[in-house]
């Protein structure tokens, strides 16, 4: 059994079911994110596994033990939220040793561990500020010193990123899964922003309307996403719509072209299947292993800086296809024809 297992949970709000059959195994030290949009039942499985909120049915158990009728103290759990969490009236130092206090830890060794937490997070000198004199990266600093300094079995974090500026955002990140990994301490991460998932997890858990539906590394979700949904939450993808010649020999017809593909297809001959293509996979002109190319027009050309996001119409609808900004080569002009190319083995196909 693993560390953390949580097994058929199911929560509804009135006739609203905000999580539906949620099953998921955490090995000891891991990094999860909880990753989907908006109400897609994030929050909820973070707070059932808190105990702030109880569960329909279904079990969650840490250690092989089910917590689910444990008040939220008894489950040793660290938590930190979006933002605005801290104590304004006390400082640093007592924010972080708070939790320690309550556990009636004795004052000299809650001070060394209060000195400790500081430290970790890189504020050791901050112990007598109040909140408001912090920077809201380091008010989320404190929040996280504050929830590791009780030594809790799990780290829960919901959305600790999502009201800083971009760049503090970026190196929270990092800094975020060090300390975690320094610790290694099982941790769930609540995000909807795809790139903070995949750069920070062992694992991410794609979430919609309440159900996981996928589990996998960061790899798997972005290379082999089963469902077009993950496909389409998780990056840019394009389809190209092909019909089916040879379903047990993986041979498609698109724009004119038979592709063979690495597997066979799971549609009738003469059926449509899409191919999805990641914007990496797409190459302008001839490139080397790519072994079908389709004309193409340029239909629009954006400039993100290391990278050139270019729209193309080709085979009857539009795809994305990223290239690398080279500074000696002025990037393409919306209008012109060029010829696009891509590999059979980088074509994903997805079939819900
Ligand atoms: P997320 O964190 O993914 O944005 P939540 O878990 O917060 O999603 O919410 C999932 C759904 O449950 C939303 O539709 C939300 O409005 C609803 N919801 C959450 N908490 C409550 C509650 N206490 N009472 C009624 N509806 C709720
Ligand atoms: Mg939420």
């Amino acid at each position: 059994m693993a560390f953390l297992e949580i097994a058929r949970l199911e929560k509804s709000f009135g006739p609203l079911r905000v999580v539906r059959d949620f099953n998921l195994s955490v090995e000891q030290g891991e990094f999860i994110s909880l990753l989907g949009p908006s109400g897609c039942g994030k929050t909820t499985v973070l707070r059932m596994v808190a105990g702030f909120e109880t569960p329909d049915s279904g079990a969650i158990q840490i250690e092989g033990r089910n917590v689910v009728r444990q008040r939220p103290n008894a489950r040793k759990i660290g938590m930190v939220f979006q933002a605005y969490a801290l104590f304004p009236n006390l400082t640093v130092a007592q924010n972080v040793g708070f939790g320690l206090k309550v556990a009636g830890v004795p004052r000299r060794e809650a001070e060394e561990r209060v000195a400790e937490m500081l430290a970790l997070i890189g504020l050791p000198d901050l112990g007598a500020r109040y909140p408001f004199q912090l920077s809201g990266g380091q008010q989320q600093r404190v929040a996280l010193a504050r929830a590791l300094a009780v030594r809790p079995r799990v780290l829960l974090l919901d959305e600790p990123l999502s009201a800083l500026d971009a760049k503090i955002r970026v190196s929270l990140r990092t800094e975020i899964r060090t300390i975690q990994q320094r610790l290694g301490i099982t941790t769930i991460f609540v995000t909807h922003d795809q790139e903070e998932a995949l750069s920070m997890s062992d694992r991410i858990v794609v979430m919609n309307g309440g159900i996981a539906e996928q589990v996998g590394t960061p790899f798997e979700i972005y290379n082999q996403p089963t469902t077009k949904f993950v496909a389409n939450f998780v990056g840019t993808i394009s389809t190209l719509v092909a019909e089916v010649e040879d379903p047990a020999g993986g041979a498609v017809r698109v724009a004119g072209q038979t592709i063979r593909l690495p597997r066979p297809v799971e549609a009738p001959r003469g059926g449509r299947i899409g191919l999805a293509l990641r914007p990496e996979a797409l190459h302008l002109g001839a490139g080397d292993g790519r072994d079908t190319m389709l004309p193409a027009t340029i239909a629009d050309v954006q400039f993100l800086g290391s990278v050139i996001r270019l729209q193309l119409h080709t085979g009857g609808t539009t795809v994305a296809l990223d290239t690398f900004n080279r500074p000696d080569m002025p990037p393409p002009r919306v209008g012109e024809h060029t010829q696009v190319s891509f590999a059979a083995r980088d074509v994903i196909v997805l079939d819900s």
